[in-house]
């Protein structure tokens, strides 16, 4: 196995599928199929979820709504979602633990670093949700600081395209794919793989990032067994 304890993050966007709004639930189904197959490696899991699927911060701005309160509003969005899928991970009879970074006793645990690893030596997959409990972040943010706490190998960034490429390859016919690049490529080349927060903690902290298609029946199982696809950075 090429990686023995892992932070998955996946978009809220992605779980929409074709969907505008929320949560499509074949697209959760299908996640938490490939996620209990990939546990069953042997490896420790932990996930990151986001809400843009149901709301984003940004938005708040746009309806008179405070940004700091926005943020607070995203925040209990990756709580539904996270939610959400540990539902449908133990309907796999997966055994999982909801950890939030805001205070809701009734429905998770508080986020404390050192339970998380137990959990995870346990072969519980973890779910952080509600990200890092503080407005301007992100959940990428979340992704890379929780990682680097819980001192994950690599932070796997599940989205819908198949990598990083040099141009946005939804519009430049052109762009090329990477398969491995270095962290001061991705700046000079000013390629978006993450909000900046994000990005210079996994630099400054040594821990990679491997950007690969999440919707790709299969991939998750074959980048843990090490097979290069997408692209890592490091
Ligand atoms: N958010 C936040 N702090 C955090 C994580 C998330 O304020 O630590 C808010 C922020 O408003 C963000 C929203 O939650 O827009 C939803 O998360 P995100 O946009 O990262 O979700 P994704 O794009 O991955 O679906």
């Amino acid at each position: 196995m090429k990686y023995k304890r892992v932070l998955l993050k996946l978009s809220g966007e992605a779980l929409m599928g074709d969907q505008k709004y929320g949560i499509d639930p074949q697209r959760l189904d299908q996640y938490a199929l490939e996620i209990m197959e990939t546990k069953k490696l042997g490896i420790e899991l932990a996930i990151v979820i986001g809400g843009g699927n149901i709301y984003r911060g940004v938005q708040a701005e746009h309806a008179g709504i405070d940004r700091a309160q926005g943020d607070y509003m995203g925040m209990l969005a990756t709580m539904i979602n996270a939610m959400a899928l540990q539902s449908a991970l133990e309907k796999y009879g997966v055994y999982t633990r909801l950890m939030s970074g805001l205070s809701m006793e009734q429905v998770c645990e508080p986020f404390i670093r050192r339970k998380a690893i137990r959990h995870l030596e346990k072969g519980r997959i973890v779910i952080f949700g509600a990200g890092l409990g503080k407005p301007y972040f992100t959940t990428d943010s979340t992704a890379s600081l929780r990682a680097i706490e819980i001192e994950a190998d690599v932070v796997l960034k599940g989205t819908r395209v198949d990598g990083v490429y040099s141009a946005d390859p939804e519009k430049d016919p052109n762009a090329i794919k990477f398969s491995k690049i270095s962290f001061n490529e991705v700046f000079e080349r000013n390629l978006n793989v993450m909000d900046m927060t994000a990005f210079t903690l996994c630099q400054e902290n040594n821990l990679p990032i491997m950007v690969f298609d999440m919707n790709q029946k299969g991939n998750l199982i074959k980048i843990i067994e090490g097979q290069e696809l997408g692209t890592l950075i490091n």
